[in-house]
C-alpha cells in the first residue's frame, strides 16, 4: 500500500507493514498456507470517500474519509472512527487488520474494521464538526450498518459525534437504526458501562500480568501518556487498585509526580484548564521523558508508533500495557523483547472497549437494556478468559504475548475462511 503520511516523525514507521507483517509470521507458525495468510491479511474492501464541508465562513473545504472493512469471516465489521490530522490509508487499513484480531483474541462475533477523516477536529467550530460527520457518514453509509460494519468512537470521536452518525443514516434508511454505531449515548440506545471499558480492561490485563509476575499491584509506579477516553478513567482505575501514577502525558506535555496523581483533583484540574499542566504537586519534564522516569509499568494510552526503538531502549518500567492502538514499532518491540519486559499487546489489553460495544449492539438489536451490573461483570469475566486463554498459550508455545495474540486471533479467523470456503 502507499504510505500517505505527511507526519514526518513518524514517517519511517509504517504501522500497515507492521500488521501484516505480525499476521504472516502467525500464519507461518500455525503452517497455515501462503493462499490463506494472504487471504486474512488483505483487506476485503477499501472505501476512500471526499468529504466536502461548508465552513462557517462559507467557504467550502474539502476532506478525505475512509472506511476500512478488513476481514468478515467472522462477523460484521467492527470498529472506530478517527478524527485526526495525520490519517492516512495506511494507518486506517492497519487499524482494521487490529479489530479482526482483537475481536477474534476476545472471541465476540465480529470481523474487523477502521475508519477516519484527515482533519484537525480542534480547529473545527461545533458546527463545522456536525456537517463534517454527517458527509462522511452519508458517504460510507452504504457500507454500513447493524449486520455489515459497525463504527464506533476511536481518536476525537465521542458519543456526540456517535449520535450524528446514526441520527444521519437512520434518516437515510427512514428509521431508527440505533444499532448503526456503538458508544451512543444512553438516551438513543448506549449502554450503561460503556464509559471507561476500554480502561477497564486495560486495568485488569495490568493486574493479571503483574499476578502472574508475582507482583502486587499496591505501589506500583506507573506512566500513563495520554488523559483522553482511556488515559483519563485509567488514572483514577489504577489509583483505585492501590497504583501510583507518577507521570503522565497529554497533547500539551508531560509531568512527574512522584508520590502519585490524585485522580479526582487531576480530573478537577483538567476540567478547569484543558490541560494536565499546571497540576498542582507536578513538575513540568519534556514529553519525550515521560517513559524514562522511574516507573514499574508503562501504559501508551494516545497515538500509534510512540515506543521505538529509542524510547524502549530508555524505558524504566518493567512491563508495559499497550491501551493505545499500534503503540510499538517493530524494532521498539525487538528491543522491548531484547529486555525481557514483558508486554500486553494492544489487541487483548485494550479490547474492553470493542467487547463492551458487542454488548451495547447485542442490546440494540434485542431493544432489552441491560442493568449496568450484569454489563460490568460479563465485561470483566470477558477480559479476565481471554487474558487467561492467550497467556496459557504463551506458556505453551513460549512466544512473547503479542506473538501468542496474534497466534490466537490468526487462528479463529483461519478457522472460520476455512469453513465457509471461497465464494463462487
Ligand atoms: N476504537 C476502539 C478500538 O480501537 C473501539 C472500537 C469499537 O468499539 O468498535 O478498539
Amino acid at each position: 500500500m502507499v504510505t500517505r503520511s505527511h507526519d514526518a516523525h513518524r514517517d519511517e514507521f509504517n504501522p500497515w507493514t507492521r500488521i501484516a507483517t505480525l499476521i504472516e509470521e502467525a500464519g507461518h507458525l500455525l503452517k497455515l498456507s501462503e493462499g490463506m495468510i494472504k487471504r486474512i491479511v488483505t483487506p476485503e474492501r477499501i472505501l476512500e470517500v471526499a468529504v466536502p464541508v461548508r465552513m462557517d465562513s462559507g467557504e467550502i473545504e474539502m476532506f478525505t474519509g475512509w472506511r476500512i472493512q478488513h476481514d468478515s469471516s467472522r462477523g460484521p465489521g467492527k470498529g472506530g472512527i478517527r478524527f485526526h490530522p495525520s490519517v492516512n490509508v495506511d494507518e486506517i487499513a492497519a487499524l482494521s487488520a487490529d479489530m479482526s484480531i482483537k475481536c477474534a483474541v476476545v472471541n465476540i462475533p465480529y470481523g474487523g474494521a477502521k475508519g477516519g477523516v484527515k482533519v484537525d477536529p480542534e480547529v473545527l467550530s461545533r458546527e463545522e464538526l456536525e456537517r463534517l460527520t454527517r458527509r462522511y457518514a452519508y458517504s460510507i453509509s452504504p457500507i454500513i450498518g447493524p449486520d455489515r460494519d459497525i463504527p464506533a468512537p476511536d481518536i476525537n470521536t465521542d458519543p456526540q459525534v456517535m449520535s450524528w452518525i446514526m441520527d444521519t443514516v437512520s434518516m437515510l434508511r427512514g428509521h431508527n437504526l440505533p444499532g448503526v454505531v456503538t458508544g451512543k449515548p444512553l438516551a438513543i440506545g448506549g449502554s450503561l458501562g460503556h464509559a471507561g471499558a476500554t480502561s477497564v480492561g486495560v486495568s485488569i490485563c495490568t493486574v493479571a500480568l503483574l499476578q502472574q509476575l508475582g507482583r502486587r499491584a499496591e505501589g506500583q509506579r506507573v506512566v500513563i501518556q495520554g488523559y483522553g477516553k482511556v488515559g483519563a478513567p485509567l488514572v483514577k482505575q489504577l489509583s483505585d487498585r492501590g497504583m501510583k501514577v507518577v507521570g503522565l502525558a497529554d497533547i500539551h506535555g508531560a509531568i512527574h509526580v512522584p508520590e502519585g496523581i490524585d485522580a479526582q483533583l487531576m480530573a478537577s484540574h483538567v476540567a478547569s484548564t484543558h490541560s494536565i499542566l499546571g497540576y498542582p504537586h507536578g513538575e513540568e519534564i519534556a514529553a519525550s521523558e515521560l517513559f524514562a522516569l522511574p516507573s514499574d509499568i508503562a501504559i501508551p494510552a494516545a497515538l500509534g508508533g510512540v515506543i521505538d526503538e529509542r524510547v524502549a531502549r530508555s524505558m524504566s518500567a518493567s512491563m508495559m500495557i499497550e491501551a493505545a492502538n499500534g503503540p510499538t514499532t517493530g524494532e521498539g518491540a525487538a528491543e522491548l523483547a531484547r529486555r525481557a519486559i514483558p508486554v500486553v499487546p494492544d489487541v487483548l489489553a485494550n479490547a474492553g472497549g470493542v467487547v463492551a460495544s458487542y454488548f451495547e449492539w447485542a442490546q440494540d438489536l434485542q431493544g432489552f437494556m441491560w442493568e449496568r451490573d450484569l454489563f460490568r461483570q460479563r465485561l470483566e469475566k470477558t477480559m479476565h478468559d481471554a487474558f487467561d486463554s492467550v497467556w496459557a498459550r504463551h506458556e505453551q508455545l513460549g512466544l512473547p504475548l503479542r506473538d501468542t495474540a496474534l497466534v490466537v486471533g490468526v487462528e479463529r479467523i483461519a478457522e472460520a475462511t476455512e469453513l465457509r470456503g471461497l465464494f463462487p
